[in-house]
């Protein structure tokens, strides 16, 4: 991931390399590449903007010009404007010692059920009992892919059943959460191919009694800035609290990740980086920013 823009950003920065004080010019033209080697990488344009200006803003008032190492003074500042763009300080959903349930909200094919598995073991490794919900009540294809899931990571797997209506949900919730003692419920909901008006009804409807501590949107990092207007419809629609970023591992660009921040203003809270269930990790801006630099 992110390979290209890894090389071009050094690639930039390795050519001042070396060299003792640098004009002004040749600052502003080492920043005008780094911006084109984040707009080839898919990034929005106003992040790609607002970043290359911050990074110009902050190296002529630490007077980088007059510094004798410039490549490392400039090298430094980006990597303070990554970290920035990916979020500053990493965030986690919150998590209560019981009472958490968490909606994952998402399109078809985005990885949200496989994420919701990936969540229930990684939660059950830190101690937690969850409760996986598989609670699209049209496909039942969707409830036996989660059925299959649950039981490889062995987290119990409850099924709605068709049409079944939310106030049955939730009691049925209710009603294993208080005999298998669980502390986070993880609804795995309804994806469609594309935002669809019928289903954002149904999901909003669910949101409304189960009532989520969390909604967690479930984006596929490999369809870049469009997986960002889908984040926008969806907390229109339904109210997002943080993004999971999938598939990174085959997204060589990075676009969604770079600007999901600054288009969303939510939160990345993991990201998928394979198709196993141990293919998830928490999401640090400042680790991802040491990545991106190479
Ligand atoms: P859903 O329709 O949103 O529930 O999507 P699925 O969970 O069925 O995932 C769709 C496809 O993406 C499946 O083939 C998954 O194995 C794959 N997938 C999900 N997350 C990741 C990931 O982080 N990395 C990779 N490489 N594949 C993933």
């Amino acid at each position: 991931m992110f390979e290209n823009l890894t090389k071009r950003i050094r690639d930039a920065v390795d050519r001042l390399r070396g060299r003792g004080r640098i004009s002004e010019e040749e600052l502003k033209s080492t920043l005008r590449e780094i911006r084109r080697a984040l707009i080839d990488a898919d990034v929005n344009l106003e992040v790609a903007r607002a970043f290359v200006q911050k990074v110009e803003a902050e190296a002529l008032g630490q007077k980088v010009l007059e510094s004798l190492t410039p490549a490392e003074q400039i090298l430094s500042l980006v990597y303070e404007a990554l970290t920035e763009a990916l979020g500053g300080e990493a965030s986690q959903p919150a998590l209560r010692s019981e009472g958490n349930l968490w909606f994952l909200v998402g399109l078809q094919g985005s990885g949200k059920t496989t994420t919701a598995a990936k969540l229930a073991r990684y939660y059950k490794e830190k101690g937690r009992r969850p409760l996986l919900v598989a609670a699209d009540t049209q496909r039942p294809a969707a409830r036996e892919q989660l059925r299959i899931l649950g039981e490889k990571v062995g987290v119990p797997v409850l099924e709605v059943a068709d049409r079944e209506p939310p106030e049955v949900t939730q009691r049925r919730i209710q009603e294993a959460v208080r005999q298998g003692a669980r502390d986070l419920v993880l609804v795995d909901t309804a994806g469609r191919l594309q935002i669809d008006e019928a289903l954002m009804e149904e999901l909003a409807r669910l949101k409304r009694v189960l009532q989520p501590t969390e909604t967690l949107l479930v984006l596929d990092a490999m369809t870049g800035q469009e997986a960002l207007s889908v984040a926008r419809a969806f907390d229109e629609k339904i109210g997002v609290s943080g993004l999971v970023l999938t598939k990174l591992d085959g997204d060589a660009r990075g676009g969604a990740a770079l600007s999901a921040r600054h288009v969303t203003g939510k939160p990345i809270y993991f990201v998928g980086v394979s198709e196993r269930p141990e293919g998830l990790e928490a999401f640090y801006p400042d680790r991802m920013a040491s990545r991106i630099l190479g």
